[in-house]
Parts: structure tokens; C-alpha cells; sequence
């Protein structure tokens, strides 16, 4: 990290290092003014969740200068801010461990998102990430040479036992790479149907639900039956609310696991010697076995088999924890998709009306990255994603880590990627990297 001291050391000499009004580089549109222009001699990361830390972490071992800017106050904000508390990691740990340190002997096979938090800030200590933390990025452009990466910082103070919004600072990082490390899931989708002003009952996402305290008797529909919908709906369910779930599309429920190993492992072996349509068979005919015909309850599975499916369109599996049992004793309820909301609940598209005390919105995340980058070939501006699937590098310098719809297994294999490639190329500059001292 020397040469990042001796750059810093620079700023007082550097006439960008200073606040004045600035313009991007490449559209030359003005920006509002600059407090100060930051230069990296290596890399941006643009996210502090668990990709973000693992190309962090790598990067300060090979000794590679970087900076990672994170918009909330703490590392891994969707997991600690927007998910519920009955959560445990959908796979079992060895899949979802980063790279350079397992979890705990001591942790269980599915460790809950409490442990999973534990392990994401030792991993930032062991290695010492420290993100500059409150600083979104609003706006990252190539000018030919360098990244000129745009933050801002909104700048609170408790005042009257309130927080009160003091102001905004702007930052300009410039770096040579950009690691776009923001996340399928930067932020919640909610869809537009007909009348949802109209309804006066609570509505929120599921991003913001916790737990089911408080929902005791209350009638809640849960729109959408990924794993989020179903697992919401079995907390609620287990607060003794009434819950019913909306299952619009055809979805594949599979048991979490099988033959006594995870679903997700034994897939990943069994497609070491067979191809996926006859794992898909073998996985259906097991599921069919463990948990019945989910088409009888209402969920109809896909045409393509489960892992077909996610190869083609990214679409993942539903890994069953308990949901499906109560959808089979009655406690939750199957209901198909909503026509529009009125006043006290919603009326479906079979023509039923239903009168519901909250409703919650399970229908996923985008990412964000059209909003911020200003790159158009290798990001789709449609849906945020490396427009080639597995794509971790584009051009000028920039990285995906966290794109591949494969999980924390693929941000694994992202970040070792990206990571190597800029070793290379930090070394091919002539600076020295830690291996080579
Ligand atoms: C409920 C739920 C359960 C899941 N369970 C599993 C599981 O069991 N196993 C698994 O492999 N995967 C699971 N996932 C997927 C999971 O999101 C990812 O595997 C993991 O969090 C991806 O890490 P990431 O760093 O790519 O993205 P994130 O964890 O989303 O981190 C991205 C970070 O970028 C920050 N950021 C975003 N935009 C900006 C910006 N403009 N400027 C600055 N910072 C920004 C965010 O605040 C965030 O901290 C789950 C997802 C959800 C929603």
C-alpha cells in the first residue's frame, strides 16, 4: 500500500484535490461541486457486501492499492438491514464460505444470517478491509484513461433527538480499474398493479419485513413464492397470522435436502457424471418422492427441469424449509395473481375478492448498476447484468464480481478471477505486488 500513502501524500500538491465545480469527463455534463478528487493508483470497489470484501481481501494480499466504498454505515447492509430474522443460508456453508477462510468448525451446516454477519466482519478484520463507509456512488464514467468514480455523502446530525440532514459532501475517486461489486439485490422491485394507492391496509416489502410479532390473527397475502415468499409466509404462519401466498408463474419447490445431503450439493455431484436433463429427472423424481406433487397444492412446476431452468434464464429453485407442510394442512393459503387492490384487499384474476389487514410484497431485487454506471457493452442498461452470462470482465478496466446468478459460490469465483487479473496487471506496471517481495 505505499505508493496509496505516497498518492495521498500528493493530494496537497494536486490542483483536483481541492473543492471546485466539475464536469464528467466523458459528456462533459456538469456535476454538482466537488469536494475533493481522490486518486487510486489500483482499484474502486463500489460495495462492501460479501463480493466486495472478498476482492478487498485478496487484493490487500497481493498488495494492490484499492479503495471500497460502501453507501451504508457497515459491511454487508442487505444482509444486517434488509432481510428477516428467521434467515439461514439457503445452501449449505462450504458453498457459501469467500475465499481464503472457511467457516467456523463450530457453525452448523446452515449457519443463520446472525453467524453469517459474524463471519462477513472477522473476515473484514482478518484481512483489513475498512470501507469508506456513506459514500453511494452516484455516477462512474471512463475518460480514456482512468475511472472517475462520483460519491456522495449525506451528512446527519442527531438535532431535537432527531436526525437531521446537515448537507452533502461530493468525492471523485480515480482509479485505473472499477470492481462493480454492487449486487443482484440492490434494490427491492415492487411491481405497479392496478389500485395499489387505493388500499388502506399496511404494504410493504419483503426486504422490510423482520418477524411475525405482531401479525397474530392479522390476514396477510405475500405476493410472490420465491424462497423469500415462502419463507415469510412460514414465519408468519408460525405468529399464528393467516397467510396466503400469490403464486402467479409455474415455480420448482425442491426439499433443502435429499437422501440425506443438501439437494445443492448432490445436484452439483451428480452433474459431474451425467448431464443436467437426466439430473433434473433424477431431482424431480426424488422431490416427487420427499414432498409430493406440488401441483396438486396449486404450485405447477416449469416445462425445463430445475437446473435447466436456472442455466437458461437464472431462475433459482425454491429450496423447501417447512413451507410446503403447512400449504398442505391448510394453514397457508395458495391464491393465483392479483387483478388489482381495493380498499380492504384485493380481488384476483379468478374474480375472487379477499379482504386482507397487510400486505407483502416477496417479488425479488434489481440490481442498480444502470442507474449509476455509464458503460453500456458490457452492463445491459435492461437489467443491470453483465450482458454475457458468467461475465466478469469488461473493458477499460472494469469488473463484475457477483453477477452470475450463481450465488455466494459465484462470487467466489469472480472475485479469484478479477482478482488475478489485476495482480497481473498491477505487476505488468511495474509495482510490486506482495508475492513478488
Ligand atoms: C433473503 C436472501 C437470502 C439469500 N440467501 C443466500 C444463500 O443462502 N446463499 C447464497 O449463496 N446467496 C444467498 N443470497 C444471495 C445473496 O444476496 C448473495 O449471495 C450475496 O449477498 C451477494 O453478495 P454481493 O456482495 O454480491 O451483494 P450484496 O450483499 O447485495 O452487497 C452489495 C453492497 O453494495 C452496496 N451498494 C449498492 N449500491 C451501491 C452504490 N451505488 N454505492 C455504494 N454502495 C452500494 C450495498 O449497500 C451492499 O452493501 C440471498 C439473498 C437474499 C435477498
Amino acid at each position: 500500500m505505499d505508493c496509496f500513502a505516497e498518492t495521498e501524500g500528493k493530494r496537497a500538491h494536486d490542483p483536483l484535490y481541492q473543492r471546485r465545480a466539475a464536469t464528467t469527463p466523458a459528456t462533459g455534463v456538469p456535476v454538482d461541486d466537488v469536494d475533493s478528487v481522490v486518486d487510486v493508483p489500483g482499484a474502486v470497489i463500489v460495495g462492501a457486501g460479501p463480493a466486495g470484501l472478498a476482492v478487498s481481501a485478496m487484493l490487500g494480499l497481493g498488495g494492490v492499492a484499492y479503495v471500497i466504498l460502501e453507501r451504508c454505515g457497515c459491511i454487508a447492509s442487505l444482509w444486517r438491514h434488509r432481510t428477516y430474522d428467521r434467515l439461514c443460508l439457503h445452501l449449505p456453508k462450504r458453498f457459501c464460505e469467500l475465499p481464503l477462510m472457511p467457516f467456523p468448525v463450530s457453525f452448523p451446516e446452515y449457519p443463520t444470517r446472525d453467524q453469517f454477519l459474524e463471519y462477513l466482519e472477522s473476515y473484514a478484520r482478518r484481512f483489513a478491509v475498512e470501507p469508506v463507509f456513506r459514500r453511494a456512488v452516484i455516477s462512474a464514467e471512463y475518460d480514456g484513461e482512468s475511472w472517475w468514480v462520483y460519491t456522495k455523502e449525506v451528512i446527519t446530525a442527531a438535532v431535537g433527538g432527531e436526525q437531521a440532514v446537515l448537507g452533502c459532501t461530493m468525492t471523485v475517486y480515480r482509479s485505473k480499474w472499477l470492481v462493480v461489486a454492487t449486487g443482484e439485490n440492490a434494490e427491492p422491485v415492487v411491481p405497479e398493479i392496478e389500485g395499489a394507492g387505493r388500499f388502506k391496509g399496511q404494504m410493504m416489502h419483503s426486504s422490510e419485513y423482520r418477524n411475525g410479532d405482531g401479525y397474530a390473527g392479522k390476514r396477510v397475502l405475500v405476493v410472490g413464492c420465491g424462497n423469500s415468499g415462502m419463507e415469510v409466509c412460514l414465519d408468519l404462519c408460525n405468529h399464528n397470522a393467516r397467510a396466503s401466498m400469490v403464486v402467479r408463474d409455474t415455480v420448482h419447490v425442491l426439499p433443502r435436502e435429499m437422501l440425506g445431503r443438501s439437494t445443492f450439493g448432490l445436484s452439483m455431484w451428480l452433474l459431474r457424471w451425467l448431464p443436467v436433463q437426466t439430473v433434473d429427472r433424477l431431482l424431480l423424481l426424488m422431490s416427487r418422492l420427499v414432498i409430493g406433487d406440488t401441483a396438486r397444492l396449486s404450485i405447477a412446476r416449469p416445462s425445463l427441469g430445475p437446473l435447466e431452468l436456472k442455466a437458461v434464464s437464472g431462475k433459482t429453485p425454491v429450496l423447501d424449509v417447512g413451507t410446503l407442510a403447512k400449504i398442505k394442512s391448510g394453514n397457508i393459503k395458495v391464491v393465483p395473481a392479483i387483478q388489482c387492490f381495493r380498499e380492504h384487499g384485493v380481488e384476483f384474476v379468478d374474480g375472487r375478492i379477499e379482504d386482507f389487514d397487510v400486505v407483502i410484497l416477496a417479488t425479488g431485487y434489481k440490481s442498480n448498476v444502470p442507474y449509476w454506471l455509464k458503460e453500456k457493452e458490457f452492463f445491459s442498461e435492461k437489467d443491470g447484468f453483465p450482458r454475457k452470462s458468467n461475465g466478469w470482465k469488461g473493458q477499460n478496466g472494469l469488473y463484475a464480481v457477483g453477477f452470475s446468478r450463481r450465488g455466494l459460490l459465484g462470487v467466489s469465483m469472480d472475485a479469484t478471477n478479477i482478482v488475478e487479473d489485476i495482480v497481473q496487471r498491477w505487476r505488468d506496471m511495474g509495482y510490486e505486488s506482495s508475492e513478488s517481495k
